[in-house]
């Protein structure tokens, strides 16, 4: 474990990474660590908040592109590693570097940009009736340490430098990664790289820390140390859940920001099924096997009106699916997982097609169908199952269609494909997705997701635990941070975000009005 820049062997349990292509164990072998590795990674981390927070936005941005360039340095041993420990493709893993580094420098940008600050003045008018009014600013400060649960399927943009860390670290708090046991080698290399930059830019050593140790019981001290201030989380429904009772249940309740659990329903209109629909089921094959399907975005759900269109889908998803090779899956009990949730479909829906079949830890792909009214009435089939399992509900109408979207839980995407023909169903179907999705995207397929200042990455529960904000994504930066306000504080006090000339040089909204004078 790396505890504020030392290297540091927990005495708990010990963990290897897997190699799920060849079955392999890997060496070195890590240690879980216990209660006292938490405290010393939470004090550090609460001794370093104050140091930290107080360096310049430009100061932090230097910080981000530093990992970002040590990550570039070690690139190609990070995917060498990350390849054995998840069987993920070498190429995935390297464009997962780029996306990583990205993300990094995305933030760097966002800092330097300034209105993350969220900064107003309301200047004061001494001399307004009935009562003056005071001088009032306001701007966003850091929450202080954060606490980062790394995902399995994202072994590095979702992981120790991944999107929570980079967001929390540009908002201005100290990190501790709880490091997922699928990929303890990636994580190490990954910590030692933040790590050097944390030297390399003269922070304080506390500002990132990483843990290794179980969920239930380092992960869950993490989240109750009463130094944490926040918990970034991406994994499972039960996990994330675990992690909200935990925070919530503590004598200062702080927020978890969980991405949980998405089915991704992709909705074919008509037009676009019958001038397309073949072409429809074959890149849906691509998408739901890409990543042997471990993706929160994968589309775990079709839904079409009944008819020659959606047959032509099927008929091409039918043998393209069927000639799909199994891949491995990340471990053994995340394959143990999709077996048993393949199972429970098969139980519930007719089957189309299964993959080409593969060792018992390899995914395979599988298709089904139901009607709108089996599906309305059975969690299983609601249920997100991680892996290339999908589902098409064939309804009736364009009316039976509304329904079902209506009944959907919270989704972290929402696809449509339609044609112009189609835009009068779309437009009646867009305002019930906007309540169910944090994405909605047209003609197109819901893995892949954006870096960028536009791209959100959340949406309504169980997709995640709170849908006003986006963990991917220039604003990610704003879970970390809340907003305060500063009444007629002397000038010479005020910090520079809000202080008289503007010196940052940032946009800021001064009397209602955003300008950068
Ligand atoms: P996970 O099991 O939720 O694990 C993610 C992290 O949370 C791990 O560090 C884990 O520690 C911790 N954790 C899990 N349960 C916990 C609990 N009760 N209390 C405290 N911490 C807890 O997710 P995963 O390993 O990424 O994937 C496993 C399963 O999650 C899959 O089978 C899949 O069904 C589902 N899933 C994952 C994703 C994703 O984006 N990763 C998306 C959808 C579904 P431990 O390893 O020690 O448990």
């Amino acid at each position: 474990m790396l505890i504020a820049g030392a290297l540091v062997s927990g005495t708990g349990t010990e963990i290897r990474g897997y190699d799920p292509a060849t079955g392999q164990t890997l060496e070195p072998g890590y240690r879980y660590g216990d209660d006292t590795h938490v405290a010393a990674a939470c004090a550090a981390a609460a001794e370093a908040f104050a140091a930290y927070r107080a360096t310049t936005a430009e100061q932090r941005a230097r910080f981000l592109e530093s990992i970002a360039a040590n990550l570039e340095a070690i690139a190609e041993t990070v995917v060498a590693r990350a390849h054995a420990e998840t069987g993920l493709p070498e190429a995935r893993l390297t464009g997962e570097v780029g996306r990583t580094t990205g993300q990094l420098r995305l933030f760097a940008a966002v800092l330097r940009e300034g209105s993350w600050t969220g900064a107003r003045i309301d200047p004061a008018l001494p001399d307004r009736t009935p009562l003056p009014r005071p001088d009032i600013r306001q701007r966003a400060v850091p929450l202080g340490p954060v606490a980062v649960f790394g995902a399995s399927n994202f072994p590095l943009a979702f992981s120790v430098a991944g999107g929570d860390t980079a967001s929390a670290l540009a908002a201005g708090c100290p990190v501790v990664v709880k490091a997922h046991d699928a990929h303890p080698g990636t994580s190490e290399l990954v910590a030692r790289a933040i790590a050097d930059a944390v030297t390399a830019e003269g922070l304080p050593p506390g500002t990132f820390s990483m843990l290794f140790g179980s969920g239930p019981g380092l992960g869950t001290a993490l989240v109750t140390d009463p130094r944490i201030a926040a918990v970034g989380f991406t994994g499972s429904r039960s996990g994330g859940l675990a992690l909200v009772a935990a925070a919530a249940t503590r004598p200062e309740p702080i927020p978890v920001y969980a991405e949980m659990s998405s089915i991704n329903p992709v909705f074919l209109l008509d037009a676009a099924l019958a001038s397309r629909g073949a072409d429809l089921g074959r890149a849906f094959v691509g998408s739901l096997t890409m990543g042997s399907g471990q993706f929160c975005t994968n589309p775990g759900l079709i839904i079409a009106v009944d008819g020659p269109g959606l047959d032509a889908f099927l008929a091409s998803a039918r043998e393209a699916l069927g000639a799909a090779a199994a891949t491995p899956m990340l471990t053994p009990t995340i394959a143990e997982s999709y077996a048993a949730g393949v199972t429970a479909l098969s139980e519930r829906a007719e089957l189309v097609v299964r993959g080409l079949a593969g060792n018992a830890t390899a995914c395979q792909a599988a298709l089904f169908t139901t009607d709108a009214s089996t599906f309305a009435t059975s969690e299983v089939l609601q249920a997100e199952v991680f892996g290339s399992s999908s589902l098409v509900v064939r309804c009736a109408d364009v009316d039976e269609m509304s329904r079902v979207a209506a009944g959907l839980e919270g989704q972290l995407t929402a696809t449509v494909h339609a044609d112009e023909a189609d835009h009068d169903a779309a437009r009646q179907l867009l305002p019930t997705l906007e309540t169910k999705a944090g994405r909605i995207l047209f003609n197109g397929w819901p893995t892949g997701v954006e870096v960028g200042h536009a791209m959100v990455h959340g949406g309504p529960f169980p997709a995640t635990s709170d849908s006003r904000t986006t963990s991917v994504g220039g604003r990610a930066i704003e879970r970390f941070l809340r907003p305060v306000a500063y009444q007629d504080v002397p000038t010479s006090l005020l910090p520079s975000a809000i202080a008289d000339g503007n010196p940052d040089g940032i946009w800021r909204r001064v009397d209602g009005e955003l300008t950068r004078d």
